[in-house]
């Protein structure tokens, strides 16, 4: 293997020539995946901090590839979003999580309205069929627009124009959440935040961890305070990513962060077990 040199022995490495055609195979299965039904997705808990109940759940894609097994996004949504398949994809996992949320509606009507967090990559932002599409798959499948939450990433918004705000504007209008995802790890002017549609900020994992220790790092909780105290004061939400440790779910939820999602809680998984968790928590 070479140390230096730059790209010119790039090829000559087998383990990189493997990665690439690997990524050039993944890329030209993708269309077929996607009619094949390769795809499918994991549900991850959002719970209340401060009394533990489950609100509702990120919709997280997997792909099941024939060859190479159970692929996480990391994997497929660039190769996606490079050859535009991402906008029927991200569709697709748009209808998907909305049937599920209507399924635990009618399940558990009484102990609270389930919500669904899904990702929107910056493709689909730019994509003229957003807003017609969002409508037609809540109408399609009879469910309320407060039911659903989409995620933007902080990067993807960042000195974003009018023209790419004002699908999220419409969306917001009609009652859909818009969260903005990775919080803190875009470097955006915080006051740029009053301009954007956005009720709820997800605050990135790179914050809670350094929180798995008690005491945490002193730094970083005030990071933290201030910025649950700026986004309340603007009357945002604050969810936080990432929670591993009870440590640091209980300094989280005394910061005043509203809602936490982490592998403490559930990692993700099949639609079912928010039905378990769902009813555990109605139960007691
Ligand atoms: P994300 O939106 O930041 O999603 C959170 C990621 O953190 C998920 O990884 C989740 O499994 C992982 N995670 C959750 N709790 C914990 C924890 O306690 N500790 C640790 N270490 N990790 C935790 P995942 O499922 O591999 O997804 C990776 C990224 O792929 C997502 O990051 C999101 O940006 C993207 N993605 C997933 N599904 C979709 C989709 O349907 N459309 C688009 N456009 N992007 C998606
Ligand atoms: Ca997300
Ligand atoms: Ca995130
Ligand atoms: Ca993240």
């Amino acid at each position: 293997a070479k140390s230096a040199g730059g790209n010119r022995f790039e090829l000559a490495d087998p383990e990189a020539d493997a990665r690439a055609i690997t990524r050039h195979g993944l890329t030209t299965a993708l269309p077929a995946a996607l009619d094949r039904g390769e795809f499918f997705i994991e549900y991850q808990p959002l719970v209340h901090l401060g009394d533990g109940s489950v609100r509702g759940a990120e919709a997280l894609v997997r792909w099941l590839h024939p060859q190479h097994g159970v692929l996480g996004p990391d994997r497929f949504i660039p190769l996606a979003e490079h050859t535009g398949l991402i906008v029927p994809l991200g569709r697709w996992v748009m209808e998907q999580s909305v049937r599920q949320a209507r399924a635990w509606r009618e399940r558990h009507g009484d102990a609270g309205p389930l919500r669904i967090n899904v990702n929107l990559s910056p493709c689909q932002l730019h994509h003229p069929g957003l807003v017609q599409d969002t409508v037609e798959i809540l109408e399609r499948t009879g469910v309320t627009p407060d039911a659903l939450c989409l995620e933007v990433t902080e990067s993807a918004l960042i000195g974003a124009d009018d023209d790419l705000l004002k699908p999220l504007r419409r969306l917001a209008e009609m009652g859909v959440d818009i969260a903005l995802d990775d919080f803190g790890t875009g470097y955006s002017n915080l006051a740029n935040l009053r301009r954007l549609p956005v009720s709820v900020l997800k605050l990135d994992r790179s914050f809670t961890r350094g929180m798995q220790q008690f005491p945490a790092d002193p730094v970083d909780l005030k990071i933290v305070e201030g910025i649950v105290a700026l986004a309340h004061s603007l009357d945002l939400a604050v969810t936080v990513e990432g929670v591993e440790t009870g440590a640091q779910a209980e300094q989280l939820r005394v910061l005043g962060c509203d809602t936490a999602q982490g592998w403490y809680y559930a990692r993700p998984g099949p639609p079912e077990r928010l039905h378990e968790l769902a009813l555990v928590d109605a139960a007691g």
